[in-house]
């Protein structure tokens, strides 16, 4: 990789130094937000300046325009779509998608937007990849920048791009996340003092969530149309990644989590990461549909980590609302969930999650589902609004929702009155935007549906 050199006592903004990743000098009253200060090295004519405000001078300086000029060449190298006059102001930089951005632009989105309140720190701790090898820092389609690539770059998680996306959680501008996605959804937020910020990037990220096989035994309606069979050069290319980050050692030094995309027990890659005896760790979080769930992986699992989590998706608490929305044998489900009920129970589960994605087909039986986790000592019981994944037409997906603009449908939105909801186990946040405006919208009885 190329380096910018840079002499003794040149004047650098903290930040940048953290982007750079080198050792930083007088950050103290170089500070941001301030029009004075946005130079975060000096020009030469403000040598004389910087001097009466007791900096001991060096001969060298370097410009944000030489800074910019070294990120544009940087960025031409790995870019197909550089402009050949980039913009330098950040109204300009917002109105272009983030994917496009080139270094230099994505240095001044991360400097100049305007912090937020979030408390969420998961860029700074996290990575997850997906089918193609792009290192993310949160889940793909909350984050609109990656990290890098593992089949580009050697370094894909602390090169540049990574630093500044890792840059916008530490200094809490989060502007290169998609804020409507998450669960960030529409908060008020207030203006936040960044004074304090602590610049630090770990070498391997703390949790690994492997989305690199979409590879499923299931065929849920929320999620795809058809079953999903890889193409060999497809199963090459996953089992392509697995290899490298094993190489890496992120296998066996993050917490891994398994089935972000794809079925953990049924996805070749992801079996042969879970049969490999070189591959072993703490922590381990499972993300399943459940069917393959059986006591033999059980075993295996259990042979390679001390801590064992475990979310399972299901949507229903009957056999025909199974193989509707998820085509599936629930009596074989319903096996599985009742032998790791028993080892939660037992204690060797760390964690027991299930997750009840709420729609149309699947509303009526809510309350019983909350009654079967219980039984099945369940730690957290996860409900989510239903996400457009453009499986069904738009009609369709606004119907099975239960959605209406940014509100609940008056049915979901009287269902989540229930006291069971009020239950610790519960978690309904997904919801918390659409419930505050169906308040408004629902209260003095102003609904007649
Ligand atoms: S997209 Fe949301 S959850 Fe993800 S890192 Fe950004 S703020 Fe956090
Ligand atoms: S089990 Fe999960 S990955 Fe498989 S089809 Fe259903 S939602 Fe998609």
């Amino acid at each position: 990789m190329d380096q910018l050199i840079f002499y003794k006592n040149t004047f650098i903004n903290k930040e940048i130094a953290f982007i750079l990743n080198i050792p930083y000098q007088y950050t103290d009253t170089l500070e941001r937000n301030d029009p004075e200060k946005k130079l975060f090295v000096s020009e030469k004519k403000d040598q004389k300046k910087l001097e009466k405000m007791n900096y001991k001078a060096s001969i060298d300086f370097y410009t944000i325009d030489n800074l910019y000029d070294y990120l544009e060449q940087f960025s031409r190298k790995y870019e197909t779509h550089n402009r050949t006059e980039f913009y330098r102001d950040l109204e300009s930089i917002n109105m272009i998608p983030n994917y496009l951005l080139s270094l230099p632009e994505m240095l001044i989105k991360v400097l100049y937007s305007k912090p937020k309140d979030i408390e969420c720190t998961i860029l700074e701790r996290e990575a997850n990849i997906d089918i193609y090898g792009n290192v993310w820092g949160c889940c793909p389609t909350w984050i609109s920048k990656s990290f890098g690539n593992v089949f580009y770059e050697d370094d894909f998680y602390n090169n540049y791009y990574a630093r500044m996306v890792k840059l916008s959680s530490i200094n809490k501008t989060f502007c290169f996340c998609n804020l409507n996605m998450c669960k960030y959804f529409e908060r008020d937020y207030k203006k936040l003092s960044t004074k304090d910020i602590q610049l630090n990037s770990l070498e391997v990220p703390e949790q690994l969530t492997l989305s690199i096989d979409r590879t499923c035994n299931l065929r849920c309606n929320s999620c795809r149309r058809e079953f999903y069979r890889p193409s060999e050069e497809e199963k090459q290319e996953s089992l392509l990644i697995s290899n490298i980050l094993k190489e890496k050692g992120w296998l066996n030094k993050s917490c891994l989590l398994i089935g972000g995309q794809g079925e953990a027990f049924f996805s070749p890659t992801y079996l042969k990461i879970l049969k490999d005896d070189e591959i072993f760790g703490k922590t381990i979080k499972i993300m399943s549909n459940g069917i393959l769930f059986t006591k033999e992986m059980w075993n295996l699992l259990e042979r390679k980590y001390k801590e064992i989590y475990v979310a399972i998706s299901i949507d229903a608490a009957s056999k025909e609302t199974y193989l509707k929305l998820r085509h599936g044998n629930f009596d074989i489900l319903m096996k599985n969930l009742e032998m790791l009920g028993e080892l939660r129970k037992q204690g060797k589960i760390v964690s027991y999650q299930f997750n009840y994605v709420i729609q149309k087909d699947n509303i009526h039986e809510v309350l019983d589902f909350i009654h079967l986790a219980k039984r099945l000592h369940v730690d957290i019981l996860q409900f989510t609004k239903l996400n457009d994944w453009s499986t069904t037409s738009k009609e369709e997906y606004n119907e099975n929702s239960l959605l209406d603009g940014d509100c609940l449908s008056y049915e979901l939105y009287t269902l989540l009155q229930d006291p069971l909801f009020q239950d610790e186990m519960v978690n309904i946040e997904s919801f918390d935007t659409y419930m505050k405006n169906s308040n408004k919208k629902y209260k003095n009885g102003e609904a007649n549906e």
